[in-house]
């Protein structure tokens, strides 16, 4: 029998899944699950390193896990597992990387950065271990590729790095892994700088409705119009960048000429767009309900999915315990 490559990510649980995470993730995560063995995951120890209600945290998991089922992992395909379930085993490969990898590394990386700047009174020591973490839940299962956005480049660098002196130091196989990119690999912000992100706000959701999608385009800055050449950055760009995620290549380059000619309408243009990541929310918040109203078959998704991985994740435990003496 033919062994298939594996594929792992996972999302955080902190709020709804949004159409970055959707076009950055999910969508490779489903281009994926056809032809690899695919375990994806809701990752809520990642999402404790952050301030998060405690009350509220199962059900933004259950939230995750009905998105990933609505925009289409199917569970004949791929597992799904919740992260906090394999703690465990997560945690203590994580410990081992920990102890192979330099503390100066992580404190360069852009994204630790970045979180000390939007939480700077919650710079806490899990955070600074989310890259290692991270790393740990790729390489429990071994997996090649990852389908992640943009901005999660440094931590599989960081992944890459680990598997290779943890290699060098216990003579162990860790596989190195790669991201796997999607066109939405940067959903930029349509309130601000940088990528559209939960803990910045202004995010669609995948649940959102027409008049919800509408409101939250209303916000988007934009300019006069019109100019004599279209603006690489900025607001204008980045509802152009939406045109050409939802509505195609040849829509993009139409504004892009109209900027500099006749100029754009937003009104026009916003409503447009609305609808049409609308059109490719409906169907997925149609299958949503489906599961959402069938909780004893999502229970028994989540069931398959952590035996599955529980499997794979000790199978390489014993074998990272046993090269580095500990057994
Ligand atoms: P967020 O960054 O919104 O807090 P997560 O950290 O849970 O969300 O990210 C989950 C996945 O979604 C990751 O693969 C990440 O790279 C991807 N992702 C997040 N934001 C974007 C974005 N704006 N564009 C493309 N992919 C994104």
């Amino acid at each position: 029998m033919e062994i298939k490559k594996r594929v792992f990510s996972g999302i955080r649980a902190n709020a709804r899944p949004h159409i970055g995470n959707y076009l950055g993730a999910i969508k490779g995560m489903i281009e994926l699950q056809d032809k690899f063995d695919c375990i994806f995951s809701v990752v809520d120890l990642h999402s404790i390193n952050v301030p998060y209600d405690p009350k509220s945290l199962q059900s933004s998991v259950r939230d995750v896990v009905l998105d990933y089922l609505g925009a289409g992992l199917d569970p004949k395909k791929c597992h799904l597992l919740i992260q906090s379930q394999m703690a465990g085993e997560h945690l203590e490969l994580a410990y081992y990387l920990g102890c192979v990898y330099p503390v100066s590394r992580i404190e360069d990386l852009p994204t630790y950065k970045d979180k000390k700047e939007t939480y700077p009174d919650y710079v806490n020591i899990g955070l600074f271990y989310y890259p290692v973490l991270m790393a740990a839940d790729i390489l429990i299962y071994n997996a090649e590729f990852i389908p992640v956005g943009i901005d999660q480049e440094p931590h599989i660098e960081v992944t890459r790095e680990m598997a290779r002196k943890f290699n060098s130091m216990y003579g162990t196989k860790l596989v190195e892994p790669q991201r796997y990119a999607t066109p939405g690999g940067s959903v930029p912000s349509l309130v601000g700088e940088g990528k559209m992100s939960k803990s910045k706000g202004g995010t669609i959701t995948l649940t959102d409705s027409l008049e919800e999608i509408k409101a939250v385009l209303a916000k988007a800055v934009t300019d006069s119009g019109k100019g004599e050449s279209f603006p690489a950055t900025g607001g204008t760009a980045n509802l152009v960048t939406f045109v050409e995620l939802f509505e195609g290549h040849d829509r993009a380059q139409q504004y892009r000429s109209m900027y500099k000619e006749s100029g754009i309408k937003y009104g026009e243009l916003k409503t447009e767009l609305a609808e049409a990541i609308y059109k490719e929310l409906q169907p997925i918040q149609v299958r949503r309900e489906y599961y959402a109203a069938h909780p004893e078959l999502v229970e028994g998704i989540l069931e398959e999915g952590k035996n599955y991985a529980q499997k794979i994740a000790r199978a390489t435990l014993e074998e990272v315990r046993q090269k580095m003496g500990l057994v």
